[in-house]
C-alpha cells in the first residue's frame, strides 16, 4: 500500500454493538456487514466471539459471507478466547485474530491483578498462538496511552517478534490530546525496533470530544491503521466516528494527504441503515450524517447557497450519499414519491411501513404545506420506533455477558 493509504479497520459491529441501545440479532449484523463491504472499509471487526454463542455465531456467519475485507474478531489473552476466535473466524477469506490485553499499571495491578511480567508473558504467549491459525494478527495493548512507556515498548518489541503484524495501542478512556498523542506515537515507533510490514494503529474514544482530532493527530505521526465506527457509536461517549475521519482527509487533502479505499456516496445510507437496525438516530447536528448536516435555514444562508453552494458548504452532499435537491412532498403527492424518496435517503420500506408512512407525511402536509427530508426521516424512525415497540412487548430481552 502506498505510504499515505489509511487503513479503515471498522469496529461498528464490536464496540458499537456492545454499547448499550446498540445491540443486533445476526442477521441484522450481516445485513450492516454487507453494507459496510460496500462503503469500502479494510478490515471488519465483527464481534467478541468469547462475550456469548451469538456473538461468534455472528461473526462466523460475517466471516462466511462477506469475502473482500478482512473480517476480524477480538480475544482476549486467553487460550479460551483465541480458540473461540480461532473457530468464529475460520472460514474467512482473510481472518484475522485482534487480541488485547492492558499495559497500564491502574488496569494491571487494579482490575486484572496480575503483575508486568505475566502481563508481558500472556501477550506473547497469546500472538504465538494466534499466529499458528493465522498470519495477521493484531495486538491492542489496552489503555496504552496511560501505560509505562518503557514497559509498552518491550510489550510492543517482544508481540512483534512473536508474530503481530498491526500494533494498535488505543486511548481507551479518550483522555488523552492531539498534541499528547501525536507525541506519543513519534516516540513508541522511534523507540521500538519493528519490521517495515507491521502497521500501527489507533483506537480513540470521545469521552472529551477529542476522537477524531486524536485520530488525524496519531495518522499525522504515522499511524496507517484507524480504528473508528459508523456515527462514532461505541462504549460510553463513543470511538471516532468513521465518516468524520474520511471527509476530513477528503475535504482537507491539503492539510491531510491521505486517503483510504473508502466509498463516500455510501456513508450516509450506511449510516442511515445502523440507524434503522438499532432504533438509534444520530444527533440533528452530528457533522457529516446529521439530518441538518446540509440543511440552510436562516435566510441569508439559504440567499449564499442558492447563489453559489460554497458559501456556507465545504463538501457536497451527494459526495456523502445525502440527496441534496429538495424535493417538495406536499399533499397531492403519491405514494410512489414517498416511496422514491425514502429510497433516496437510504431508507428501504417495507410495504406496511411505506403505509404508516405515508399516512403520517401527508398529515404534516395537511398542516405545512411542505414536507421536508428531516420530516421525512423523523417519521420513518417514529414508524419503526412503534413498531419496534410492539414486537418487544412480546419479546423478553435476554441479558448479554
Ligand atoms: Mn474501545
Amino acid at each position: 500500500m502506498a505510504d499515505n493509504r489509511v487503513r479503515i479497520f471498522d469496529t461498528t459491529l464490536r464496540d458499537g454493538e456492545q454499547a448499550p441501545g446498540f445491540s443486533l440479532k445476526a442477521d441484522e449484523k450481516l445485513q450492516l456487514a454487507r453494507a459496510l463491504d460496500a462503503l469500502g472499509v479494510d478490515i471488519i471487526e465483527a464481534g467478541f466471539p468469547i462475550a456469548s454463542p451469538a456473538d461468534a455465531e455472528a461473526v462466523r456467519l460475517i466471516a462466511t459471507e462477506v469475502r473482500r475485507p478482512v473480517v476480524a474478531c477480538l480475544a482476549r489473552c486467553r487460550r479460551g478466547d483465541v480458540e473461540r476466535a480461532i473457530w468464529a473466524i475460520e472460514p474467512a477469506a482473510h481472518p484475522r485474530i485482534h487480541t488485547f490485553i492492558a499495559t497500564s499499571d491502574l488496569h494491571l495491578t487494579k482490575k486484572l491483578n496480575m503483575t508486568r511480567e505475566a502481563c508481558l508473558a500472556a501477550a506473547v504467549e497469546t500472538v504465538r498462538l494466534a499466529r499458528q491459525h493465522t498470519a495477521d494478527v493484531e495486538f491492542s495493548a489496552e489503555d496504552a496511552l496511560r501505560s509505562d512507556v518503557d514497559f509498552l515498548c518491550r510489550v510492543i518489541d517482544a508481540v512483534v517478534r512473536a508474530g503481530a503484524t498491526t500494533i494498535n495501542l488505543p486511548d481507551t478512556v479518550g483522555y488523552s490530546t492531539p498534541d499528547e498523542i501525536g507525541a506519543f506515537f513519534r516516540t513508541v515507533r522511534s523507540r521500538v525496533s519493528v519490521p517495515d510490514g507491521v502497521v500501527f494503529s489507533a483506537h480513540c474514544h470521545d469521552d472529551l470530544g477529542l476522537a477524531v482530532a486524536n485520530t488525524l493527530a496519531a495518522v499525522d505521526a504515522g499511524v496507517r491503521q484507524v480504528e473508528c465506527t459508523v456515527n462514532g457509536i461505541g462504549e460510553r461517549a463513543g470511538n471516532a466516528a468513521l465518516e468524520e475521519i474520511v471527509m476530513a482527509f477528503r475535504v482537507r487533502a491539503d492539510r491531510l494527504p491521505y486517503t483510504t479505499g473508502i466509498e463516500t456516496r455510501n456513508i450516509f445510507p450506511t449510516s442511515q441503515l445502523l440507524g434503522a437496525l438499532t432504533g438509534q438516530g444520530v444527533q440533528v447536528n452530528k457533522a457529516i450524517v446529521g439530518r441538518n448536516a446540509f440543511a440552510h435555514e436562516a435566510g441569508i444562508h439559504q440567499d449564499g447557497i442558492l447563489k453559489d453552494r460554497r458559501t456556507y458548504e465545504i463538501m457536497r452532499a451527494e459526495d456523502v450519499g445525502v440527496p441534496w435537491d429538495p424535493l417538495v412532498l406536499g399533499k397531492h403527492s403519491g405514494r410512489h414519491a414517498v416511496q422514491r424518496r425514502c429510497t433516496d435517503l437510504g431508507l428501504t420500506l417495507t410495504g406496511d411501513e411505506l403505509v404508516a408512512v405515508y399516512r403520517a407525511l401527508m398529515t404534516i402536509a395537511d398542516e405545512r404545506k411542505v414536507v421536508s427530508d428531516a420530516d421525512v426521516v423523523a417519521v420513518v424512525q417514529s414508524v419503526r420506533t412503534e413498531a419496534r415497540s410492539r414486537v418487544d412487548r412480546f419479546d423478553t430481552p435476554v441479558a448479554r455477558a
